[in-house]
């Protein structure tokens, strides 16, 4: 599938600091925020830098320098809200059926409280 990016989407606009955000970590290639509407304690979103509407677009057309930054800064925000002993939550909505509100590539991390089973 070819996928094509709308630049105008919110992080987009978060990305070019046309709108404000509580950052969390900033590397080379990704930047993590609070979710302006947490869904629990603890609630950053990860995104890379690139213009990358999902995770498939992202894994398809990514260099190696930005997969593997996404990856260890998705790692690092784990490690510096210290959630990795309580546990917790990463999603990726992606598409309609997914219902990704925001169409560039972000992965939610949910941590503080008990999540409950997502998965029956
Ligand atoms: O996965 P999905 O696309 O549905 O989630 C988008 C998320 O982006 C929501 O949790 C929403 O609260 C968050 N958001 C944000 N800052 C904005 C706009 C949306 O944190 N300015």
């Amino acid at each position: 599938m070819a996928y094509a990016y709308d630049d105008q989407n919110i992080f987009a606009k978060i990305l070019r600091g046309e709108v404000p955000n509580d950052t969390v970590l900033e590397t080379d290639h990704s930047l993590a925020f609070r979710d302006i509407q947490p869904q629990a304690p603890t609630h950053v979103l990860v995104i890379p830098k690139g213009p990358y509407v999902c995770y498939d677009h992202f894994a398809q057309e990514a260099s190696d320098a930005e997969l593997l930054d996404y990856t260890r800064a998705v790692g690092e925000v784990c490690r510096m809200e210290g959630v990795a002993e309580g546990g917790f939550r990463m999603i990726a909505n992606a598409g309609r059926d997914g219902v990704q509100e925001v169409p560039h590539l972000h992965v939610h991390i949910l941590a503080g409280r008990n999540l409950g089973r997502m998965l029956q």
